[in-house]
Formats: C-alpha cells, structure tokens, sequence
C-alpha cells in the first residue's frame, strides 16, 4: 500500500501516513490492520514535559528584569517612575508571545482579544503615567477597531476555512478603512490637519489587493487556473 499523496510505501497497519500525515485510504483493505512495522511511542509526554520546562525558564528570565528594574528605580527615585514601562512592556511581551505557548494548541479566538485587552490597559497606563490625554480620543478606538477587526478575522478562519479567501479581502479592505480611522483621529486628538494626507495610500493599496481576492474567491475559473500555475 502507497500513501495517495506523497507516494511513500506504508505498513498495513498504518491509519496516518508517517511521513506527510496523510489518511490511509485503500478501497478494499480496511483501515488499521496488520503488524505495526515499528515499536509503539513509549514517550508521548516528551515534548509536554519539555515545553513546561522551556515556559518556566522564558517566564523566570522575563521575570528577573522586571524585578530588577523596579528595585533600581525605587532605590534611586524613591517610587516607581520609568521601572513602570519596563514592567508593563515585559508583561505585554509576555503576554503576547508567552502566554499562548503554555498551552498544546493555542485558541486563536481566545488569546487574540486577550492580547488587545493587554495592548490597550498597557495603553491606559501610558497614558496616565505621562499625563496624556490621547487614550479615550485615540489610543482606545483604534485598539478597539483593530481588536474588532482582527478577532472576526481569525474567528471566521477558524469556523470557516472554506471561505479564506472572502475573510482575507474583506479584512484587507477594512484595514485600509481602519488606516484612514488612525488619521481621523490623530487629526481630532492632535490638531495635526484638516484633511486626509496620508491614509488614503494604505487605504487604496487595501482595497485593491482587498478586491483581488474577492475577484478570485468569486471567480473560479481564475482561483483553478492560478491554482495550475503557482502550485498554491
Ligand atoms: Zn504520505
């Protein structure tokens, strides 16, 4: 027996093909039968135990500066003054790339809006550590806008995988929106202009590459014949 995809000879017994992961299909065999050509896996928590001890070691290394850079501030200014930025950045860092890495297989759809609720409260500390009066006019809209954005963007992924295609162009379309939100509001928070300078390009590159896809996801002669093409 041949695996369908990669061609590579497989063992009756084999249900996944061992080299490319592939279902073994046969017809007239039924799938699963025969002597397994190898020993069974004795250690399958292998790579568990590996992965914890690999976080626990990234999470005391992210730790240590943290610890660091607040008792040298306390000792030289007497309270927390830049040690706070350096604390909020490495827990928005390890927010963003750790955390997910706890877990076997990472819930996109629950560690994005975790990750834009950590970018914006890290942006709410910013704020009122420097005094600024920029979060509730521009720092929480856009955070807001692109949380929206990119949490229906991996949700529909993740529920819809037929329809990529649709979910890519219409997030690239909106994104170009979201770059003309950006102006708009730096416009009203700063004062910067009156009008649209610079949005309008990423806006236009958004919307064409945006409605390209969409053509190719609607057009299926187009999406077979790339297809035939680029190998995608
Ligand atoms: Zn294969």
């Amino acid at each position: 027996m041949y695996c369908i995809k990669c061609g590579v000879e497989l063992a009756d017994s084999e249900r996944v093909c061992p080299l490319c992961g592939t279902r073994v299909f046969h017809p007239d065999l039924p799938c699963g039968q025969g002597e397994p050509p190898y020993p069974p896996d004795e250690h399958p928590c292998h790579e568990e135990v590996s992965r914890i001890g690999v976080m626990f070691v990234v999470s005391v290394c992210m730790l240590l500066p943290a610890v660091i850079s607040v008792l040298c501030d306390w000792r030289i200014n007497g309270h927390i003054t830049w040690s706070g930025f350096a604390v909020g950045g490495l827990v928005l860092l390890y927010i963003l790339a750790a955390l997910p890495m706890w877990f076997k297989q990472p819930d996109p759809v629950i560690f994005v809006p975790v990750d834009f609720a950590a970018i914006a409260l890290f942006l709410l500390y910013v704020n009122y550590a420097t005094g600024g009066h920029w979060y509730l006019s521009f720092a929480l809209p856009v955070t807001g806008a692109a949380a929206l954005l990119v949490c229906a963007m991996v949700t529909l992924l993740k529920y819809l995988p037929g329809a990529a295609l649709y979910i890519c162009g219409g997030a690239l379309i909106l994104s170009g929106g979201l770059a003309v939100l950006v102006e708009f509001l730096l416009n009203l928070t700063f004062g910067l202009h009156d009008t649209f300078l610079w949005s309008i390009y990423p806006l236009a590159v958004g919307v064409v590459l945006g409605a390209m896809l969409l053509v190719i996801a609607v057009s299926k002669p187009l999406r077979r014949s790339l297809h035939r093409k680029f190998f995608l």
